[in-house]
């Protein structure tokens, strides 16, 4: 099925044609890592990653590159606050960083360079980019020409008379409103500043210019898809067009995809209103990382997303109940022949199939393929003697190719006879109303090592 994807160049939903068959270079923007991830840039990485899962399940081989910062202003101030060397400093990071990806779920990219380690790179494309008349030097640092760049602004439709042209901004990052020639090359200030030899003064480069890079360095000088938030539309994302596109005279990358903003209860996540949230406070609050990413999974990677506890906790509520449904169908035993040929359960396989395809060739509609499992969960559980279980479980593991929500990982659990026995006995005494007996039965399960819950088919019993 074709793949439809929201180019943010075009501001439409387009057929991804990739540029060699079968193959998708994919560029996301990465950490930079002078603090832990906060759960709204997982938000963005956990999009980025059902992107890959879904390119890879139509059939792409997908080479994904990400870079890693670890040189910008925050790294440097930080890393002095700290008394250490940024290398050190970052390093820390770094690793939880991918912590953070391995608990998620999130599949590892073909590369993670790091900026540091492609300096001169950098310095081949700013030497372009003075060449082509888009750059100049000032007083050892070197500065992107805006007004001679004509494209400027066609990703975030910046208004041209908005642009300050001849006044300069140093700074990595930047208000909307600075719409200002940027730094490529920043000179040395401080002893104490990390920097590198240029044709210029010793200094380093600014944030902007490692992606443009590292990503036609492992990808070339057209690929693709680029990825990243909304919040990196600009300037980041415009800037690294015009670097790219001013060096090389050719399109930098043929898809832009944005991910929407996290939201804390509501409101925006800052420092000031100490709602930014780690995984590691998840956790800290025993919510499995999985159940992040099925909340996330919930919303439309283009819509904004509301992270409560409470929705963090239904989303770990639903996440349950199919990991249970997963858990049933590798328990059950495998169905008689003649159900098997039934055509109405054939068809209510094919439909689920279809839809959660459909789904997610739609500009990657996750919440629109949860809701076709959920069908097929209620279609199964109303009459499971239709279905082939072990046909069922091999659809559903299918589909976590692209959900990421480790169903593999969920093993069948037998309960022995005499348990259920117990669970019905106690369900028995539930339908009396005899609650002092059914809690007795229910602590004896309990005892046991079973818990069990009052689903409105029955008892269900399992492990504790
Ligand atoms: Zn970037």
């Amino acid at each position: 099925m074709p793949i439809k994807l929201h180019n943010a160049l075009s501001r439409k939903k387009e057929v991804f044609k990739p540029l060699v068959a079968g193959r998708v270079g994919l560029y996301t923007c990465g950490p930079t890592v002078y603090n832990f991830a906060h759960i709204g840039n997982l938000r963005t990485h956990l999009f980025e990653d059902i992107l890959r899962r879904v390119l890879k399940y139509d059939g792409y081989r997908v080479r994904q590159v990400m870079n890693i910062t670890d040189i910008d202003d925050k790294i440097i101030r930080d890393a002095r606050a700290a008394g250490k060397s940024i290398f050190e400093f970052v390093k820390e990071y770094e690793t939880a960083f991918f912590e953070d990806l391995t608990r998620l779920n999130i599949q590892r990219a073909w590369k993670y360079p790091k900026a540091t380690e492609h300096i001169p790179e950098m310095i081949g494309i700013i030497k372009k980019l003075i060449k082509n008349g888009l750059a100049y030097e000032v007083e050892g640092s070197v500065y992107f020409s805006i007004r001679n760049f004509k494209k400027y602004g066609a990703l975030s439709r910046l208004n041209a008379r908005k642009l300050k042209t001849g006044d300069r901004v140093d700074r990595d990052e930047y208000a909307k409103d600075d719409v200002q020639d940027f730094a490529l090359w920043k000179a040395k200030h401080d002893a104490d500043e990390p920097s590198w030899s240029s044709p210029w003064d010793e200094g380093r480069p600014g944030w902007h210019i490692e992606c443009s890079a590292m990503s036609m360095k492992y990808l070339g000088k057209t690929f693709d898809i680029h990825g990243g938030g909304v919040d990196l539309i600009f300037p980041h994302h415009e800037n690294e067009i015009a670097q790219s596109e001013g060096a090389t005279g050719k399109k930098f990358a043929n898809f832009f995809l944005e991910g929407e903003h996290l939201l804390v209860d509501g409101r925006k996540m800052s420092k000031s209103l100490g709602n930014t949230h780690t995984l590691r406070d998840l956790v800290a609050q025993n919510h499995p990382p999985l159940a992040y990413r099925y909340l996330v999974l919930t919303a439309h990677y283009r819509s904004p997303l509301n992270f409560t506890w409470e929705s963090l906790a239904a989303a770990e509520h639903s996440l349950e109940r199919l990991y249970e449904f997963v858990r049933e169908l590798r328990a059950a035993p495998p169905q008689q022949k003649k159900s098997r040929n039934d055509t109405s359960f054939t068809g209510a396989l094919l439909r689920v199939k279809k839809q959660f395809a459909a789904a997610i060739s739609d500009d990657l509609d996750m919440p629109r393929a949860l809701a076709a499992i959920w069908s097929f969960v209620r279609a199964y559980r109303k009459n499971p003697e239709r279905f082939d279980p072990h046909v069922a479980l091999k659809l559903i593991l299918d589909f976590d190719r692209v959900l990421g929500l480790g169903f593999k990982r969920i093993q069948s659990t037998v309960i022995p006879t005499g348990i259920q026995k117990l669970a019905e006995e106690r369900e028995e005494y539930r339908r009396q109303k005899n609650w002092v007996k059914a809690d007795e039965l229910r602590d004896r399960l309990l005892a046991a090592g079973f818990t069990v819950e009052d689903a409105v088919d029955g008892p269900r019993v399992k492990p504790r």
